[in-house]
């Protein structure tokens, strides 16, 4: 029935999903699976979190949706955790990822014009990158094969490689307001930004007067075993965007800013009608206080680590696999043949994974998974890769 309803916008894998709980899902014939997709990244405390279930249910029965117009209470809770715990200070509250980059390229470009240069509206972005699926967001994301068909583009982005600093530097031109990046990028491959590199990004852009701007929607809330991956660097962006796992599986998404940069928009310039609705942020209060005051960030950072031991110790067995990367909970393999029979064989064994780029291994688990849920999908893992080595 979705082959015939569903446009088919996604190359679909043969299995329904039903029911989940912590890091365990199962299909509709019954199969139990690890869910080392964690709906990628978005289940963060895994599955049917009781405090995200209870937050919901509680809102919904009190409060679901108001404009707007007026204040909204968890709406302006969940803006103060935001920003007591990160470097930014006002909150804008959407509904996806795309949307949060919309943000804040709309406040860059506002920003620019406030700040008296109307001559200023491109944006640098690397690479590899991925931003979202909006015609600006597209166009923001520094891979061809998103754009393709969907020209004419909006004008006033550029591309430089990721980790190049002097490609940076060479590209800064009289038009320039901001540069894009991902602390670590997720769909490019799991690509973590070099040690050096943002705080040279971060110079440049005071030397040149451009905002700095990180999508952390992947990387952000706990993934990297630190609450946003920029902090394992020691840079402060002027605006940073978030959504995946903010709800724990609810939708939103959110561009946080530093005061000055926020002062920009003022009121009619930017808006949605679902943005930061009261059921969205009961769930995102319930996750924020789960990842803060309940050790699950900690846990990211320690079971990352033991989950990417593992792996090098899988890659030093088998020479088709070239590298092992990534930080606390984001990890990639990268391998030098396809990687979608290893996807396949995983699944029929009880692990759910996935690929990007057709030969990095995706890993995205919840961050509530145990070191004995590591050792059974590394188990799994090490059984199919002996497979298709042989
Ligand atoms: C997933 C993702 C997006 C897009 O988020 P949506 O909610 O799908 O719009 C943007 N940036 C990054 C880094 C992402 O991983």
């Amino acid at each position: 029935m979705g082959d015939k309803y569903l446009m088919k916008t996604y190359g679909r894998l043969q299995m329904a999903l039903v029911k989940g709980s912590g890091a365990r899902v199962w299909d509709a014939d019954g199969n139990e699976y690890l869910d080392f997709v964690g709906g990628l990244a978005v289940n963060a405390l895994g599955h049917a979190h009781p405090a995200v279930t209870r937050a919901i249910a509680d809102q919904a029965e009190t409060l679901m949706h108001v404009s707007n117009l007026y204040y909204i209470e968890p709406q302006v809770k969940l803006a103060r955790i935001l920003a007591e715990n990160s470097c930014g200070d006002r909150v804008f509250f959407c509904n996806s990822g795309a949307e949060a980059n919309e943000a804040a390229i709309k406040l860059a470009r506002k920003h620019a014009k406030v700040c008296g240069h109307p001559d200023k509206y491109e944006i640098i972005t690397a690479l590899k990158s991925f931003h979202g699926r909006t015609l600006a967001t597209i166009t923001a994301t520094g891979q061809a094969k998103y754009q393709q068909g969907f020209e004419p583009l909006p004008s006033g982005f550029r591309y430089v490689p990721f980790n190049d600093l002097e490609a940076l530097k060479a590209a800064v031109g009289p038009n320039t307001c901001a540069v894009m990046l991902e602390p670590v990028q997720g769909e490019g491959g799991v690509n973590p930004a070099d040690p050096g590199y943002l705080q040279g990004v971060r110079q440049l852009c005071n030397e040149e007067g451009l905002l700095l701007i990180f999508d952390e929607v992947q990387s952000g809330l706990g993934r990297t075993g630190k609450l946003l991956a920029h902090q394992h660097y020691g840079v402060d962006p002027d605006i940073f965007t978030l959504a995946k796992a903010l709800g724990g599986g609810f939708p939103i998404g959110a561009a946080v800013a530093v005061e000055k940069v926020a002062a920009s928009f003022v009121p009619g310039d930017h808006a949605s009608t679902f943005g930061g609705n009261p059921l969205a942020c009961a769930a995102g209060l319930a996750v924020m206080d789960q990842l803060i005051n309940r050790g699950v960030v900690e846990n990211a950072a320690r079971v990352g680590d033991y989950f990417k031991n593992k792996l090098k110790e899988m890659a030093s067995r088998h020479s088709f696999v070239k590298e092992v990367r990534g930080l606390g909970l984001i990890l990639g393999m990268e391998l030098d043949v396809n990687g979608g029979e290893i996807v396949t064989r995983c699944q029929d064994r009880g692990l759910l994974i996935n690929c990007v780029n057709g030969n990095v291994l995706r890993f995205l688990p919840p961050l509530v998974i145990t070191p004995g849920d590591v050792d059974q999908a590394a188990g799994i893992l090490e059984k199919v890769l002996e497979e298709v080595s042989t």
